[in-house]
């Protein structure tokens, strides 16, 4: 049976479902709706370098310098709905979900590679004053708590690029160079990088390569969505919103 303390949280503090905010029982974190709907990454059909499906790998075309790209779902439908709620208003429920559900994908599968750090990618200062917070560094910060790893605060900005989702794929490859620099110590050390969503994975690459030649031994990335829209490589990718990246 349930305290006072308890019944009074959870009728006056009802636990909501992340995605449509419905209200569900304190175990749950998604509503049923949305737990059948949302549509998760399985590891068999991807690529585990690039972290695309199979048969789109994108390692046919280019090396990427990190090692491994996951993450927990498809940037479509629930996921995607959820993503907008946390990253553009901060939705709570959304971020503590993500944070979970990555951790829970590092554990799984990257169990074999011990991680000395967390990274996250960082955001341009403009850009982060005005929004008030950068939502990689939220979840890494989540994600280091839950697998008790140390937070790297080792990635900076240098200036602004042009928002990467206005680009083609070539040119966002472009547009990320010399962006982002690190500067923390991460010599012989094998970091975990977060970013909320992988589309060419330009900045995951662009940072991994920054850790590199900082001294790091490997990057492994762990994203929240990943998303399979293929964009065309010469012409303008803007078609999908203002998610991608
Ligand atoms: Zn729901
Ligand atoms: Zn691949």
């Amino acid at each position: 049976m349930k305290n006072a303390a308890e019944l009074f949280k959870a009728l006056f503090y009802p636990k909501t479902c992340a995605v449509c905010g419905c209200i569900i029982d304190e175990e749950e974190e998604l509503c049923d709706y949305c737990h059948e709907t949302i549509v998760r990454c399985d590891p068999i059909k991807r690529c585990p370098r690039c972290g695309t499906d199979k048969r789109n790998c994108q390692c046919k075309k280019r090396v990427f310098r990190f090692d491994g790209c996951i993450a927990p779902f498809v940037n479509t439908g629930a996921a995607r709905r959820a993503m907008h709620l946390f990253k553009f208003r901060r939705r709570l429920s959304a971020e503590n979900f993500f944070a979970r559900q990555m951790a829970l994908c590092v554990r799984n599968e990257y169990r074999d590679i011990s991680f000395g750090g967390v990274c996250f990618v960082p955001m341009p200062l403009k850009k982060q004053l005005a929004r008030g917070y950068n939502q990689s560094r939220l979840l890494a910060e989540k994600i280091a708590e839950i697998l008790k790893l140390p937070l790297c605060g080792a990635l900076y900005c240098r200036r602004s690029g042009k928002p990467q989702h206005t680009l083609s794929e070539k040119e966002r490859f472009e547009n990320v160079k010399g962006l982002y620099y690190a500067k923390f110590p991460v010599r012989g050390k094998t970091l975990l990088l977060v970013d909320d969503i992988k589309t060419t994975g330009a900045t995951l690459d662009e940072c991994a390569g920054q850790l590199l030649a900082a001294g790091a031994d490997s990057v492994y990335c762990v994203t929240a969505l990943i998303s399979d829209r293929k964009l065309k490589s010469n012409n303008t990718g803007k078609t999908g919103g203002t998610m991608l990246q």
